[in-house]
């Protein structure tokens, strides 16, 4: 009888699987065609000086258009790294994120760029490559590009991951760790990787003028980030409180959606010096 109830379970695994496999290929179809006809976009959102509300970057993210509906990238950026199409696809963001940003800076507005990494790009072949070569193309200055990258890409590869982020900064490109706080790797990144920025994880901030414990956590990340002379984002403003907070552990920059939501370039054209008005309100 067990034996029989053991081989049902058996079977209902098989089917789950076989389900779970045919979504995933269907969805690597779909990904494959999405880049094929443009179907991806990208947003960004502002980063901005606490002190003086001043935008001094975007981060581009990524948007999948599909069927009229905005795909989270949490739902197709596994997949498309799985199958590799995160390779070409993050080569489209890049180009096109150094293209607009360069754009904005012609007219005398002095953002930078801030672009997410995967694991599979850092090592795909000719990635410094790849990069510098987007730089060049659209004439962004290195030190106006930061990479962000997040602790889990040290897991495998490191060794690599940590040489070819090593050589872009040696063009003058800048490195930040994402979702920093969130790893038991984060102490470690630190030291095997030159970085110039940390970017708290919204897991911190979403506690500050609430819980002691992640207001503790914050101010020592902010106090890090300070003594190690990097610059310190928080991610994930939301409340006025979270603000204040913030600037009075003493952190500079921020990002969230209190200060503004990633917006399509249109909305960036009327973010230009002339418009900032609208975010130093809020701010
Ligand atoms: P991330 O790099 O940490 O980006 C921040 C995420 O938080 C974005 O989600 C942003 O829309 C969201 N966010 C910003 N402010 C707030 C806020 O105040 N409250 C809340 N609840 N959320 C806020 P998004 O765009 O869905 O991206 C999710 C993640 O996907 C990113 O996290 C990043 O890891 C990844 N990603 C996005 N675009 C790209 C890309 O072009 N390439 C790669 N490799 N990864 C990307
Ligand atoms: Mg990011
Ligand atoms: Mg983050
Ligand atoms: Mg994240």
């Amino acid at each position: 009888r067990a034996k029989e109830l053991g081989g049902r379970r058996v079977e209902v695994f098989a089917a789950h699987m076989h389900a779970d496999v045919v979504r995933r290929l269907e969805l690597a179809a779909d990904l494959q065609r999405a880049l094929l006809e443009n179907q991806f976009a990208i947003e960004y959102q502002p980063v901005v000086d606490l002190a003086t509300s001043r935008v001094t970057a975007v981060e581009a993210l990524v948007r999948w258009w599909k069927d009229g509906a905005s795909v989270p990238p949490e739902q197709f950026l596994g997949p498309a790294e799985d199958t590799g199409l995160i390779v070409p696809l993050s080569e489209w963001i890049l180009r096109e994120a150094c293209r607009e940003v360069a754009a904005w800076r012609a007219s005398s507005w002095e953002i930078g760029l801030s672009l997410n990494l995967s694991a599979r790009q850092i090592t795909a072949p000719r990635f410094v490559e790849t990069v510098e070569s987007a730089l060049t193309e659209s004439g962004l200055p290195p030190s106006a590009l930061t990479l962000e990258v997040i602790e889990e890409m040290l897991v495998e590869d490191a060794e690599e991951v940590v040489t070819r982020l090593s050589e872009l900064r040696g063009l003058g490109i800048r490195l930040a760790i994402d979702d920093f706080g969130t790893g038991y790797a984060s102490l470690a990144f630190l030291r095997q990787l030159p970085v110039d920025m940390i970017k708290i994880d919204p897991s911190f901030v979403s506690g500050l003028g609430r819980d002691e414990t992640l207001s503790l956590l914050t101010r020592t990340i902010v106090r890090l980030g300070r003594d190690l002379g990097l610059i310190v984002v928080a991610e994930g403003i939301e409340r006025p409180e979270q603000l204040e907070a913030l600037r009075e552990m003493g952190c500079t920059r921020g990002q969230g959606y209190l200060v503004a939501r990633p917006m399509g370039p249109r909305g960036v054209d009327s973010l230009m010096p002339a418009g900032l008005s609208t975010l130093q309100e809020t701010v």
